[in-house]
This record gives structure tokens, sequence and C-alpha cells, in this order.
């Protein structure tokens, strides 16, 4: 079995951004099963020399007033199970939300090792949400660009460590 890495956290922090870089081309789409969790993205995720199976965690709709759906509690859970290790996402540039802080406690009760990803961090934009983000207690954030491919290499040291 592949090490098995799940992104995780509220909708539109950049996972799925985050999902696409490090799988390329070679993206595979889970069918939907009923019963389980609809919307389930997985991958074959490359970074340097590391191999790994990436879970995606859908675009799913923030509740009313942005509060945390059943469905989107479900599908982070069983992402959570299925995994060896999680990344947690988040905008660095809106700094933390509520939904933040109540994915992290999801986070944090896993007993997984969890990367911390300060994520739309290109140019200088990220630090004030990076240094925030310490309060979620899921360790030093990595700062990153899903989008522009920046911080990779941090992101590197810290996953060969775990792997
Ligand atoms: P998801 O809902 O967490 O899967 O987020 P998406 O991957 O769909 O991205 C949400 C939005 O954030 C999109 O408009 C992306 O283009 C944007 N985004 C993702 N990564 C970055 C980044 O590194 N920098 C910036 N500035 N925007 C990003
Ligand atoms: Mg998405």
């Amino acid at each position: 079995m592949s090490y098995t890495i799940a992104i995780i956290g509220r909708p539109n922090v950049g996972k799925s951004t985050l999902f696409n870089r490090l799988v390329g081309q070679k993206l595979a789409l889970v069918d939907d099963t009923p019963g389980v969790t609809r919307d389930r993205r997985e991958g074959e995720g490359k970074l340097g020399d590391l191999e790994f199976t990436l879970v995606d965690t859908a675009g799913l709709d923030e509740g009313p007033k942005g509060s945390l759906t059943a469905r989107m509690q479900e599908q982070t859970e069983t992402a959570i199970a299925l995994a060896d290790a999680l990344f947690f996402v988040i905008d660095a540039r809106m700094g933390l939300t509520p939904n933040d802080r109540a994915f992290a406690d999801f986070a944090r009760r896993a007993n997984k090792p969890v990367l911390l990803l300060a994520n739309k961090s290109e140019g200088k934009h990220g630090e004030v949400g990076a240094m925030e983000s310490y309060a979620l207690g899921l360790g030093d954030p990595i700062q990153v660009s899903a989008e522009h491919g920046e911080g990779l290499g941090e992101l590197y040291d810290a996953l060969r460590v775990l792997m």
C-alpha cells in the first residue's frame, strides 16, 4: 500500500490546486461510492523522489453562516481515516476563520502526522496568516503557494521526514 496523504481544510483554501500541482497529469478520478464519501478524488502524487497517494476532499459548500455541514464533516473524517498523514491547508492571506479552527480539531484528534500548509503565500502576502496559524496547535506552518509552485522545497523536507 502506498503512503496516503489526505488534503484537509475548509473550502477555498486551495486544496484542489495543491492536489493538481502534486498529481500533475496522472490524475485519477474515484467513482462515487454510495453510502460512503462522495466527491473524494485520489491520485498518485509526486514531490521530488517522494511518491504517495493523494486524497483531495472536494468542493463542498459551506453551510449557513459558513458553518461546517454534516457532509463536510463526514467527508473529512473518511479521508482522515484512510490517510497515513494529513496536509492541513489554510489561506494565509485570509487569516484564520472559525471553520479553520473546526477542521483543525478534526486534524488534531486524528493522531496522525499533520503538515500545516499556509497556502497563497506567494510574495510576502501570507506572513500574518502564517503567524496566526501557530494557534491551531498543528505545529509550524510551511508557507506554500499551490498556484505558483512556491515553498515546495520546504514541503519536501517536512514530508521526507514523515515517510
Ligand atoms: P479548495 O476549495 O480548497 O479546493 O480550493 P481551490 O483549489 O478550488 O482554490 C480556491 C481558490 O484559491 C481558487 O480561485 C484558486 O485559484 C485560489 N488559489 C489556490 N491556490 C492559490 C495560491 O497559492 N495563491 C493564490 N493567490 N490563490 C490560490
Ligand atoms: Mg477543492
